[in-house]
């Protein structure tokens, strides 16, 4: 292609990735059940991650050259990646080819956040997502299998009275576990100020013991609410949807919202605007792609960024049009949900 043809992240089916999620670490200091085993992983050696310069450089390509306007930054935990807030730091100086600052986010489970989320404000986070299933101590023991729900909330009250708005609390609920809990954790989103937000469980954890019989679904999530609180459709937001995973609904006449994202029963594969990019340098066009095309070999090759971007063009060309779990034929990714960035 001529230097001089602008570059865009189109597929074959027209959609066009807009939206970059970056894994920082595969590692994590908590065992979500529905993400990973008890014992962990075996975390990626440490010269194979992505260094700040070699990941900064690659944003940098995407934000530059290939019409990337957001970021996210997740893992396993990126509060365990070292130096975060420089990072933060380095990637808010990016600048779109119209000057614009892309927008940056984190995907955080919370603990540690409270001492560091003013650090990461001022470093140029715009928004945060913290996980909490239960509000339940030894419910989420159960869950994460470790005894952190003190630190979870203080983050999140931290992120509230940081200024960070909207924060989103991101919720996947497992049958006999917590789903119970529904209703209380929305009473609770509404007093603490921030925006809920339920997951249906994917086929992504490590130790492939997902069921679909086990999965609540989105139509049970509903019920589950129908007991406390009528949820309302807002043609507003139903407009303003663009991309977003979650159909949000708001909570009987307060201005609370309520999310629920129904990556498999109701999948939203059509208006997908994300690539990823896993912490050792591999891009995927899907958290369910069976294939990655390697960006760390060339970059650490000495390969020039008008290079890496064609290929990172051409990877996006070839994203299939939908996650495919609904079809018999469907196969796990080898990677896990920790390793890939949720
Ligand atoms: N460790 C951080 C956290 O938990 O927020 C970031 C990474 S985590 C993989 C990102 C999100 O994916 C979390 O909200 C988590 O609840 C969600 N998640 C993990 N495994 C999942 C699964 N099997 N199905 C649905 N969501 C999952
Ligand atoms: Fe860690 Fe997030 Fe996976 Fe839980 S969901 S084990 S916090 S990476």
């Amino acid at each position: 292609m001529p230097e001089s043809t602008p570059l865009r992240l189109v597929d074959s089916h027209g959609r066009v990735a807009t939206d970059l999620r970056i894994s920082l670490t595969d590692r994590c200091n908590l065992r979500c059940t529905y993400c990973m085993p008890a014992e962990g992983l075996p975390w990626l050696p440490k010269d194979e991650v992505l260094s700040d310069e070699e990941l900064v450089r690659l944003a940098g390509i995407g934000v530059e050259h290939l019409g990337i306007l957001t970021m996210r930054l997740t893992g396993g935990e990126p509060l365990l990646r070292p130096g975060l807030e420089g990072l933060v730091e380095k990637l808010a100086r990016l600048r779109t080819p119209a000057g614009h600052k892309p927008g940056l986010a984190l995907t955080t489970n919370g603990i540690g956040l409270a001492r560091r989320v003013d650090a990461l404000a001022d470093a140029g986070l715009d928004r945060i997502n913290i996980s909490l299933d239960t509000l339940d101590q030894q419910t989420f023991q159960t869950l994460t299998r470790r005894d952190r729900l003190a630190d979870v909330l203080e983050g999140i009250d931290a992120a509230v009275a940081s200024g960070l708005s909207p924060v989103k609390i991101n919720s996947v609920l497992m049958r006999g576990v917590n789903d119970h809990e529904a209703p209380d954790l929305v009473a609770w989103a509404g007093k603490v100020g921030v925006q809920l937000r339920f997951i249906e469980q994917m086929p992504l954890d490590a130790q492939h013991g997902w069921r679909r019989s086990d999965m609540v679904t989105a139509d049970e999530i509903h019920a589950l609410l129908a007991e406390r609180f009528e949820l309302v459709e807002d043609p507003a937001d139903r407009a303003a949807r663009g991309a977003a995973p979650a159909e949000l609904f708001r909570v009987g006449s307060t201005p609370q919202r309520v999310g629920i994202i129904a990556a498999v029963t109701k999948p939203f594969c059509g208006a997908c605007d994300r690539v990823r990019l896993t912490s050792d340098g591999q891009l995927r066009t899907c958290l369910f792609a069976r294939e990655e095309s390697d960006l760390r070999g060339p970059l650490r090759d000495g390969m020039a960024d008008r290079d890496i971007a064609e290929r990172w063009v051409i990877a996006v060309q070839g994203k299939l049009p939908g996650h495919g779990i609904n079809d018999p034929s469907f196969l796990q990714p080898d990677r896990p949900m920790s390793a890939i960035g949720g």
